[in-house]
């Protein structure tokens, strides 16, 4: 089995969904006390959110390009940055190591290729919902039309994310806010919407919707299993 890298802790809520999730599907794969091998470095979230929202996107790509070093000298096999936003400086963090960087949105993209999905939603950060380095990707690279809602309901999801998801609170408002919002997206033409933060999944399930939703914190972990067990499942030739 190989060794998975893990550049985790924004926030720490979602990476625990990374941790449980990789060492189940490796448990449900070989049974018994199996369990993943696991490289995790966490960050503390605060200095970074900083950064962020200070435009000093360079800063974070350093911070975040080291600890990806102490990664692969720890001994991973692989890299998973267990965050969309951070995939802005994706480049920086992959040119750091040696070691096969596992997007997070390719994954997601496969999967709704493999279901057919053209026109897709997304929800996340303001920085993933209205930058070019994530949207841009699924449109050039996977053939995406991606959708993103509007002014207001840009500003509640990205809100919650930071005020309550990220800090652990689960509001019941919080999740019809975004039901409201995931309909918005499948009326103008959403075949599926993207949960493109690592935190949504623990707001709204699959369950609360009848609109497809593709959860980027699980297939990057199903992904993350296939990588680990050279099941040649993902699109980095292992
Ligand atoms: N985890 C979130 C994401 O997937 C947001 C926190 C962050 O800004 O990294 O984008």
């Amino acid at each position: 089995m190989k060794t998975i890298g893990l550049l985790g802790g924004m926030s720490w809520e979602s990476t625990v969904d990374y941790y449980r999730g990789i060492n189940t599907g490796i448990k449900q794969a070989l049974g018994g006390l199996h369990s993943a091998r696991i490289v995790l470095y966490s960050v503390d979230f605060q200095p970074i959110e900083r950064l962020q929202h200070a435009g000093d996107w360079p800063a974070a790509g350093r911070l975040l390009a080291d600890a990806a070093g102490s990664i692969e000298a720890a001994g991973a096999d692989c890299l998973l940055l267990c965050t969309n936003t951070m995939h802005k400086v994706a480049d920086e963090i992959e040119h750091a190591v040696s070691i096969p960087f596992l997007h997070i949105a390719d994954p997601t993209a496969a999967a709704l290729a493999a279901d057919g999905v053209e026109k897709v939603g997304l929800l996340g950060t303001g920085f993933t919902m209205e930058q070019d380095f994530y949207k841009g990707r699924l449109r050039d690279l996977h053939g995406l039309d991606v959708i993103v809602p509007g002014d207001d309901d840009r500003q509640a999801v990205h809100d919650i994310i930071y005020q309550e998801l990220c800090q652990g609170s689960i509001l019941p408002e919080s999740k019809q806010r975004y039901l409201g919002i995931i309909e918005g997206l499948a009326r103008q033409g959403a075949q599926a919407v993207i949960l493109g933060c690592t935190e949504i999944g623990l707001l709204v399930k699959q369950a609360d919707t009848a609109v497809p939703l593709y959860d980027t914190t699980r297939l990057h972990v199903e992904c993350a299993v296939d990588f680990a067990l050279a099941r040649g499942q993902t699109p980095y030739g292992v």
